[in-house]
């Protein structure tokens, strides 16, 4: 059973939009598609008609409310503040439990609740994917070789990690007595594919002399399970998530994946007092950093003769959170970065959770517009503080054929902390 507030709920806030169309500049979405249905008023319309009877849970309904990022745009633009992000979560929920979960929906979230069966499917995916993919010609990550239903045989996806981050690494790592007793929750990207970002954030936090935990029986955050509809799956995840971060008493839970962020602080608010208590101690990497002084410590660093220019996307879910320019300041503060300005640099990405699957050709448009950006910037490298954003902007740099790298802020915080040590 869902915890999460039902669309009736919202009426109150539904009748709150005013329709003065302030969010048609805003959505990257109507940008695209030009379809009234697509943005936050034309949504709200619908979810109005829906329950007013007007019209029934119906596959164009489905396809309308699917059209969404969730980037918040909407909501940080409108007058009223209307919560349309959370309202288009609602009606999905009431689709996914009323018209059941679509096939891809049905299959993340299953998997996602089952870690035995996503450390099975990796370590087929370890041993087998050289006969389902190829390497990008000049680029990084892989493409299907065979045409395959919901991934674009275009589309960039990171490889499996070697060996997952949490079986690599105890599960306690301790430090300086008289410092904090962090615990880090990895999330599912950073666990299964890109445990070098996992690296990165044990050694700034090494740095600083954290006691580390890493609790082995930490799962998905839920926010796929969210995105997809399946309101019951996210709260069970959520519930094993909160057992396991609550099993020992750490000072602060700090994620690296600004999507995982938000799941654990937006989502886990809305799902009661204790979910509400381990909210309050989640911080973002960035955000923890720069709280323990950690540019001054940066700052400290030899300086290099020629730094590399670096340009930094905002992910969406760090916007949201109010925390977008965290990263900019560590990044700012390294010895071996020049930041230079990109143009766009807050626009989403356009991956989008569940939509980038379903709505391919149109989060390649959003990321051609972010690949302007990079083009026209100076930048060698773009920094990003989010595993999908990486995976979404990689896809994007192969597609317009750029050469610029992408990495998370931590990966060149943890650069220049090596190459300050001694040799
Ligand atoms: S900006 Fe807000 S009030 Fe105006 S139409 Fe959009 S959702 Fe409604
Ligand atoms: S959350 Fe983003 S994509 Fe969704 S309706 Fe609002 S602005 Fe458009």
């Amino acid at each position: 059973m869902s915890k999460h507030q039902e669309i009736e709920a919202y009426r109150q806030q539904l009748r709150e939009c005013v329709k003065c169309g302030t969010c048609r500049a805003h959505c990257p979405v109507f940008k695209e598609v030009q379809s009234e249905a697509v943005v936050a008023r034309g949504k709200i319309s619908l979810a109005q008609a829906l329950l007013d009877g007007k019209i029934d849970l119906d596959r164009h309904l489905l396809s309308d409310i699917s059209q969404c990022l969730a980037c918040g745009r909407c909501v940080k633009d409108c007058p009223n503040q209307v919560p349309t992000d959370e309202i288009i979560l609602a009606l999905r929920r009431r689709i996914g439990r009323e018209k059941g979960l679509t096939l891809f929906g049905r299959g993340v979230s299953t998997v996602l609740q089952r870690p035995w069966l996503m450390n099975l499917l990796t370590r087929l995916g370890r041993m087998f994917s050289w006969l389902a993919f190829r390497k990008v010609p000049q680029g990084s990550g892989l493409r299907l070789r065979f045409p395959a239903p919901y991934i674009s045989r275009d589309r960039t996806i990171p490889a499996i990690a070697p060996q997952a981050f949490r079986q690599s690494h105890p599960e306690f790592i301790a430090g300086d007595p008289d410092k904090p007793l962090v615990t880090f929750f990895t999330g599912c990207m950073i666990n299964y594919m890109l445990p070098e970002i996992g690296d990165s954030v044990l050694a700034a936090l090494q740095s600083l002399g954290a006691n580390i935990l890493i609790p082995k029986d930490q799962g998905c955050c839920g926010l796929p399970a969210l995105c997809a509809g399946d309101g019951a799956g996210a709260a069970r995840l959520a519930d094993r998530n909160l057992d396991a971060l609550t099993a020992h008493k750490a000072d602060v839970i700090i994620t690296a994946c600004a999507s995982c962020h938000s799941g654990l602080t937006k989502h886990f608010r809305s799902l009661g007092p204790d979910h509400a208590q381990l909210a309050d101690k989640v911080m973002d990497i960035h955000e923890f950093l720069l709280q323990q002084g950690f540019v001054e410590k940066l700052e400290q660093l030899p300086r290099r003769n020629n730094p590399q220019p670096v340009a930094y996307h905002v992910p969406c879910h760090l916007r949201q959170a109010g925390l977008k320019e965290a990263p900019r300041q560590l990044l700012a503060a390294l010895p071996s970065v020049r930041l230079v300005e990109m143009k766009n640099a807050d626009s989403c990405c356009g991956l989008g959770g569940t939509f980038s699957v379903y709505h391919y050709d149109i989060s390649k448009k959003l990321g051609a517009l972010k690949a302007e950006g990079i083009r026209d910037s100076e930048a060698e490298v773009v920094a990003t503080a989010c595993p999908g954003c990486i995976m979404q902007l990689q896809d994007t740099l192969n597609h317009a054929g750029l050469p610029q790298q992408v990495c998370h802020v931590l990966e060149m915080v943890a650069a220049d902390l090596k190459n300050a040590e001694p040799q």
